[in-house]
């Protein structure tokens, strides 16, 4: 789970630090990046996080989100960040092609790169890595890093607390996954004892759609829905123009995928979206069926069991028969 301990010893000195991750961070990108930010400034390091995009609306509350450098708005900034660190920590992803326009950046910089995360077959490109498929979130890994790893738990603020909780909650779909273990939540009540103020986390993430984001939902359920009931699967199809009708920005398709797998019976359910360049897929099942061996077996993509993602440069309606036709393979799983 740790490997090259060795290296731990480099944060006895200030160092000059950049943290990444994922492109398009999802809750559990940002609340690890932030929460490890903070902590690693508070121990006297030069720190910054470098994003290859936005993050969306709904996580624009977290503690530090004003001090991230977002790439395409300064990419010289970001680009010499890089060159300079002596760290570089790679979060919440284990393939470098996750961190999109950022990759060749961070191959090519000479400073030590340290992984921290959750997903399955990592890459080999860390020289520290702290990596456990069965953590629910990474998040979660931070956390014992910092509680265990470096024993400094008593500097978990509130902020710190803040953004893991975050991480941590929407990792585990409010703590409703089934990697959501005992463990978990006895994180989550010392997060809660650090001062992370609970309700106001939901609130700030759940309740705050725009209307647009609302209507657009509606919109999906009514007419980009379609169940298999032969496959106890369910898909959703968002086309180009979808997203143009109703603005839709960064988040704004977060947790749509879910609606279909909440349809009584279904174990399978895809959502595929006609982006700019690709059409992104995201896959969520129940029990054992592979999300993460159907996204990389045709969708050039990967991710957990339950929950993977994927992307292809066909057009969307040949994406779409293509998922259906794989469906016979894993008839006996779907259906059993
Ligand atoms: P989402 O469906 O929310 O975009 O992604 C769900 C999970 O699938 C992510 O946490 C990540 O593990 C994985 N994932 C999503 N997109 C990709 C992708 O393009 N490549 C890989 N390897 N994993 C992905
Ligand atoms: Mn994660």
């Amino acid at each position: 789970m740790l490997k090259g301990q060795r290296h731990l010893q480099l944060l006895a000195e200030p160092k000059k630090i950049v943290i990444t991750t994922h492109h398009k961070p999802d809750g559990d990108a940002l609340g690890s990046s932030l929460g490890l930010y903070h902590w690693l400034k508070s121990k006297g390091h030069s720190v910054e996080v470098v994003l290859s995009s936005d993050f969306p609306t709904f996580l624009d509350w977290m503690p530090g989100r004003e001090d991230v450098i977002i790439y395409p708005h300064a990419a010289e900034e970001a680009a010499r960040l890089l060159a300079e660190a002596a760290i570089i920590f790679c979060l919440d992803y284990s393939a470098l092609s996750r961190t999109n326009i950022l990759e060749p950046l961070i191959v090519n910089a000479p400073g030590d790169k340290w992984m921290i995360d959750h997903h399955l077959d990592p890459e080999d490109f860390a020289s520290l890595r702290y990596w456990d498929s069965n953590a629910a979130a990474t998040a979660q890994l931070i956390y014992t890093f910092i509680s265990e790893v470096y024993e400094d738990k008593d500097a978990i603020t509130a902020e710190i607390a803040t953004c893991l909780y975050a991480g941590i909650m929407t990792d585990t779909g409010s703590f409703r996954f089934r990697s959501t273990t005992s463990a978990v939540h006895h994180i989550i009540a010392s997060l809660i004892e650090a001062g992370a103020r609970n309700w106001e986390i939901h609130e700030q993430i759940y309740n705050s759609s725009t209307e647009n984001r609302l209507k657009f939902l509606g919109y999906c359920l009514l007419n980009c829905l379609e169940v298999i009931p032969a496959y106890n699967t369910a898909i959703f199809s968002v086309s180009k123009e979808d997203l143009q009708k109703f603005e839709v920005t960064t988040g704004d398709t977060e947790g749509l995928v879910n609606y279909a797998l909440s349809v009584k019976g279904i174990r399978l359910a895809a959502l595929f979206i006609d982006r700019t360049e690709l059409i992104k897929l995201s896959l969520r099942s129940i029990g054992d069926i592979p999300c993460n061996e159907i996204c990389k077996k045709y969708f050039n993509g990967g991710g957990h069991l339950n929950a993977s993602g994927g992307s292809s440069s066909e057009e969307l309606s040949q994406v779409v028969n293509k998922f259906k036709s794989i469906l016979p393979e894993y008839k006996e799983i779907l259906t059993k």
